[in-house]
């Protein structure tokens, strides 16, 4: 694995990824030239290359991503781990987009893999708001995210765009969260004491996903959705 080969303090700059990945103003053009990471068409229903922000109704939104609940076991490279956690980042920037971001984790942590978030979701910006895009889970290969990663590992790894240290999330935004979250946890049998955050992992090494992140209600909310 990556993980083994990198070395310890690739973990430290990782965490770090997120509030700098807008900094490099090539980045899209270098991760469309890569070509590695690019959205997938779902049992004949292709999601929009460049969903605009603004340009999809709330509706609209959920629409698409309840046709990436229903085919999250589609368009997979291989057969993954057996996931055992699932962990929620924030980008810590309002701008992040997938390209940006796989062409950042490519080059500053070396992984030919690519962004090391397997889902992102939109904050309206770039994407919009509670937008799902696939990213790393379509290879199905375990992520670079954590400083700990003893504490939660096999972890599918959900990140937002925005930054939470900052301002609130928005309600398209947790909710889509949310309902991600609980989809995976039902399909992979992920008890909701096994959903956390990247500080809860991680405790004063990072504030991620930020302080005005809903973690209490998030928790609360997935707990309530998977009880018998
Ligand atoms: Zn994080």
């Amino acid at each position: 694995m990556l993980a083994a080969l990198l070395p310890p303090l690739t973990f430290a700059t990782l965490a770090m990824a997120g509030a700098h990945a807008d900094a490099v103003a090539h980045a899209e053009a270098a991760a469309s030239a890569a070509g590695r990471i690019t959205t997938v068409a779902l049992a004949g229903t292709p999601i929009p290359e460049r969903a605009a922000p603004g340009k999809m109704s709330a509706a609209a939104v959920r629409a698409h991503n309840a046709r990436v609940h229903a085919h999250l076991g589609e368009g997979l490279a291989k057969r993954g781990p057996r996931w055992r956690h699932i962990v929620v980042h924030h980008t810590a920037s309002e701008w992040s987009t997938l390209a940006r971001i796989d062409a950042y984790h490519r080059r500053k942590f070396e992984d030919p893999d690519g962004i090391e978030y397997h889902f992102l979701i939109g904050n309206g910006k770039k994407r919009p708001d509670g937008y799902i895009e696939r990213a790393r889970w379509d290879l199905q290969e375990r992520s670079i995210h954590l400083f700990k990663p003893e504490g939660a590992p096999d972890a599918i790894t959900i990140s937002l765009v925005g930054n939470f240290h900052e301002r609130d999330m928005g309600p398209r935004t947790y909710e889509a969260a949310l309902g991600l979250v609980v989809e995976l946890a039902r399909r992979h049998d992920v008890p909701a004491d096994r959903v956390t955050t990247h500080t809860r992992v991680d405790g004063n090494l990072t504030v991620c996903p930020g302080k005005n992140f809903p973690t209490r209600r998030l928790l609360s909310d997935v707990a309530e959705a998977l009880a018998p």
